[in-house]
């Protein structure tokens, strides 16, 4: 049980303003398993008071960018340290498979902190450009106080995500992680304190959505970065776009993997299955609608259920397992309502479809495929969130192009195939952000991550991710004045 009393406020662990508390519930046991104050609009008022005066005041964005970049890589340290402990932490509050956590959402922060710890020294953030009467210099400037809010399916990679750019680029930092998991949160907060970080520079606020939409309104945030549903990033554009503050959102998705009548099945499901069915399903960038050549249809759904049935579900904890229970009691009741659905709407289950035998704790569902599938289905439109797959036949390379862009979704999606050249054409063809062509990487933090349609706004990761922390100011400057930069 890990208890916290008290809030980390402007680098100091602070009594509440409030006396609620959020629990933890593990979902593999159905226990408690931490326990922290819930956050108040008060409590979001004070870190935003401390935020603004270390940023306007503070030597925080004072700082050069490799002095900031100092702290970065000693956090990536000091995770890299307690890898076990930080997946199992997160593996508790959500359920998250160990094997796949201590890769994904423990090893992969550390990638995202050491990139922009790298960038730091790397990126231009002056330029004297040749204008058309004269030289000016391009300043790019921290773009002030960050208010960052994220969800709970892979938390501190979100959190490392905003983090991790916006100390580069200079900002100060309001943290509201999801209620669901305020414990790596926390924990992350005091990494943060023991390597340094100055007062004032970061708060983290454990809270609902009304507290959120508290921080996204509060007048003294000049940014907000939001990564959680398409619901609540439109409710959130919708602020700051009357507020004219700056927003960057990642949204969730619905992305499809196509398999062209070439594939060879045997070397291209190894790759797409773990980003199918990664994280019990619980991931933006899961490939859920898979896209079938009519005439090998049927080939693709024996190999898949044979592939799907193989995994190992069940204690997260255990490093064998691949599929574990989802989040919450509500998630597997939404997943099992989308799972009705299906039948209602005529699809067929071809694997799983129930709660897996002998596993009377924790909220399992079974990984599931549909087959008999048609696109205009609502589960294949909309996001499931759990480990359900829908195949989906289609009539040549166009159709398939016209399948997959018919979804208001456009954030990630792959393509397999014997011939790259072809798979180029199928990948240009998608809208959406990031692409795989017979790769099992969907996201390369050196390079843009973001959504077409509803899946977002701006692009993260990349030196684009920092631009998202930095406000670009041109001085004309005189003639025989050279500022060195
Ligand atoms: P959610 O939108 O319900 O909540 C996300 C976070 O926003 C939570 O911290 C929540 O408390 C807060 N929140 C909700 N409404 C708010 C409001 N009106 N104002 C301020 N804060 C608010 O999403 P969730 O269920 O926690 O997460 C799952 C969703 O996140 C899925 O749609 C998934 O696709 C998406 N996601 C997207 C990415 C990406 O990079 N595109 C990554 C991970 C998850």
């Amino acid at each position: 049980m890990k208890a916290y009393d008290r809030l980390f406020i402007g680098g100091e662990w602070v009594a509440p303003a409030g006396t609620g508390t959020i629990e933890v519930i593990n979902p593999t046991t159905e226990e408690v398993v931490g326990r922290v104050p819930d956050s108040t609009e008060a409590d979001v008022d004070k870190a935003v008071a401390l935020a603004r005066d270390a940023f306007d005041n503070g030597p925080w964005p004072r700082m050069t960018p490799t002095e900031r970049a100092e702290i970065l890589t000693k956090v990536s340290q000091a995770i890299q340290a307690d890898m076990q402990g930080f997946a199992e932490l997160i593996t508790m509050e959500m359920g998250s498979p160990v094997a796949w956590g201590t890769m994904a959402q423990v090893f992969a922060p550390t990638m995202i902190l050491d990139y922009y710890a790298g960038l730091a020294s790397t990126f231009q953030f002056d330029e004297v450009r040749q204008g058309l009467m004269g030289e000016v210099l391009v300043a790019k400037e921290p773009v002030g106080v960050v208010g960052a809010i994220s969800p709970w399916n892979v938390p501190m990679f979100i959190a490392a995500a905003k983090l991790a750019p916006a100390f580069v680029a200079g900002c100060t930092v309001v943290f509201k992680p999801a209620p669901e998991t305020p414990l790596d949160a926390f924990r992350l907060a005091e990494v943060f304190e023991a390597v340094g970080l100055p007062k004032g520079v970061l708060s983290v606020l454990p809270a609902g959505r009304e507290v959120g939409e508290h921080l996204v309104r509060h007048p003294a945030i000049n940014k907000v970065s939001f990564t959680g549903s398409t619901v609540a990033g439109k409710k959130i554009g919708g602020i700051c776009g009357e507020q004219l503050k700056r927003f960057s959102l990642e949204l969730g998705g619905k992305s499809a993997a196509v398999l062209l009548d070439d594939v060879n099945l045997a070397e291209a499901l190894p790759m797409l299955l773990p980003n199918a069915i990664m994280n019990n399903g619980e991931a933006c960038i899961a490939q859920t609608r898979i896209l079938a050549p009519r005439d090998r249809y049927q080939e693709v759904v024996d190999a898949l259920v044979e592939s799907v049935s193989a995994m190992k579900v069940g204690d997260p904890l255990d490093p064998a397992v691949e599929v574990g229970p989802l989040v919450a009691e509500r998630q597997r009741d939404r997943v099992e309502g989308y799972i009705k659905l299906g039948q209602e709407e005529g699809a067929k289950v071809a694997l799983g479809g129930g709660r897996p035998a002998g596993m009377d704790k924790g909220w399992f569902v079974e990984p599931t495929v549909f087959v008999n599938v048609d696109n205009s289905m609502r589960i294949a439109q909309e996001e499931i969130f759990g480990p359900v797959l829908a195949v989906i036949p289609y009539d040549g390379d166009a159709e398939a192009v016209s399948i997959a862009n018919d979804s208001s979704y456009g954030l990630c999606g792959s393509v397999w195939t014997s011939d790259p050249e072809r798979g180029l054409k199928v990948a240009r063809g998608v809208r959406t952000g990031t692409y795989m062509l017979n790769s099992p990487i969907p996201i390369d933090f050196s390079t843009p991550f973001g959504g077409y349609k509803d899946s977002g706004m701006g692009r993260e990761f990349g030196p684009d991710g920092l631009e998202l922390f930095l406000e670009k100011k041109s001085i004309n400057l005189p003639a025989g004045f050279s500022p060195s930069v």
